[in-house]
């Protein structure tokens, strides 16, 4: 029997996976569901909501191994993979599926200061981060003229939209009885993009749709405007304005994981691995990429977005692929069936474009939409049940579930927030809107 050896348990792999006999590595144990991080962040969800354990979604395909271990380089001429534990794994098949991880272009201190929201850990530790700026406001109001309840949301697309929507409804609805004491009122959430609009992969009149909604959570946004230094207790913009915050998060951009610059292979746009239409890697025999590691080509020649239902239908198709390669059958181009996008600005607020004819909701029907798709989309029935039970809780009482802060996540943020105090801040604060 041919032996297929996956890299990365997210949407494209295990759906690839499930067709197979196969070897699935992933450095981590469990698949998280990112589309539902913000909500981990803002303290909507428990973590064990959006993460599930690979060997329990697959504990009933015996034609599946599972390994935890990191992949740090590949030869794809022998499709012989190497990894962190010092294991070699070999494929008849091999099929790179390892995701992709926060881009910041660069930016001063963006990596060092910032926090990103594309893994669960950085979920986690946001909503520490949040909850520790909210408890030192509490303990010394002095710390809010120094930016402690200044929020810094980098990139307009549906992460950050969706985090400040969020953010807002939760520090100006779910966070008002609990810290009485704390003037929530000048809370700063403020939204940063180079670009034209919020959502610009949206209708022109969603777009007007999420602004008025951010606005009336209190979010202040910043278009045209680029994020030039990060630093500890400020951000400075390309306007030369700069905003006092102890909490900036990075929602501006994703490139390919670390693994596609040891692959000894050219990377294409964003770092990622360029596929031939039928999903295989160019010059390479049996090497299949996919997701959010791989560009894949749109019916229309365009590369389709790093989109869950991109990387799981492009998963499906790599098995039939591989199937018809062991047939000896042809491979089929892959064609992607456009279910829409759609994103979530806040208790009740959304927008949606449905299908591939994007018929467009917006506000409550949207966000009953969104979440009959979300809850879809969820692993596990139990997630399924939990998640139904917790929004229904949100929306009804308007109160939230405890914010707990642990000791473990409290010891990791404690650093920022010690250079942030010692940093000596700017004089010139943003006063646009
Ligand atoms: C905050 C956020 C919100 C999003 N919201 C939406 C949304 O609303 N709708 C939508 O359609 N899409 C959304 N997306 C995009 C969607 O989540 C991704 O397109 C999708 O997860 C891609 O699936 P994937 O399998 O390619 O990668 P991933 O799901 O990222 O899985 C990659 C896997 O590879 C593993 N891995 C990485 N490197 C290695 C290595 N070297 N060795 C071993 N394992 C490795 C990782 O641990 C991970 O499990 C969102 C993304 C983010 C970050």
């Amino acid at each position: 029997m041919k032996h297929v050896v996956i890299v990365g348990g997210g949407f494209a792999g295990l759906n690839c996976a499930r067709k197979l006999r196969i070897t699935l590595i992933d450095k981590k144990n469990y698949q998280q569901f990112q589309p539902l991080l913000y909500q981990v962040a803002a303290g909507f969800l428990a973590p064990s909501n959006v993460a599930f354990s690979l060997r329990n979604m697959l504990v009933r395909h015996a034609n599946i191994e599972v390994e935890m271990d990191e992949v740090v380089s590949a030869d794809l001429s022998t499709r012989t993979i190497k990894t962190a534990n010092n294991k070699t794994h070999h494929g008849d098949i091999l099929v790179l599926a390892a995701g992709s991880q926060a881009n910041f272009f660069g930016t001063p201190g963006a990596d060092t200061y910032s926090y990103p929201l594309y893994s669960l850990h950085d979920a986690e530790l946001l909503r520490s981060r949040i909850l520790a700026v909210l408890e030192a406001a509490n303990r010394d109001p002095s710390l809010i003229a120094k930016g402690a309840l200044n929020f810094v949301l980098v990139g307009a697309g549906p992460t950050g939209t969706e985090m400040a929507g969020t953010l807002g409804d939760m520090i100006h609805h779910a966070l008002k009885e609990e810290y009485p004491n704390l003037p929530l009122s000048q809370t700063g959430i403020y939204v940063v993009d180079m670009g034209h609009a919020v959502l610009s992969a949206f209708s022109d009149k969603a777009q007007a749709y999420a602004n008025k909604m951010l606005q009336q959570r209190g979010v202040k946004i910043h278009l045209h405007t680029a994020v030039k230094e990060v630093a500890a207790g400020h951000v400075t913009l390309s306007d030369g304005s700069v905003i006092p915050t102890h909490t900036v998060v990075w929602a501006g951009g994703l490139r390919a994981s670390d693994l596609s610059g040891n692959l000894g292979i050219r990377q294409g746009h964003g770092g990622r691995i360029d596929d031939e239409p039928d999903l295989t890697v160019a010059s390479q025999t049996g090497v299949y990429a996919l997701g959010d590691f791989a560009n894949i080509t749109g019916k229309n020649g365009e590369h389709l977005p790093q989109l869950a239902s991109v990387a799981e239908q492009a998963g499906k198709w790599c098995a039939k692929n591989i199937l018809a390669d062991i047939a000896e059958q042809p491979r089929k181009p892959f064609a992607y069936f456009d279910k829409g996008i759609m994103a979530m600005i806040g208790r009740g607020a959304a927008v949606a474009e449905m299908g591939p004819h994007r018929y467009e909701l917006e506000g409550p029907m949207a966000f009953i939409s969104w979440l009959g798709v979300h809850v879809a989309l969820l692993s596990t029935t139990q997630a399924k049940i939990e998640a139904v039970v917790e929004w229904a809780w949100d929306y009804f009482s308007e109160v939230k579930g405890d914010q707990v802060l642990d000791r473990f996540s409290q010891d990791q943020i404690n650093w920022n927030e010690d250079q942030a105090a010692a940093a000596p801040l700017p004089t010139k604060t943003a006063t646009k809107a």
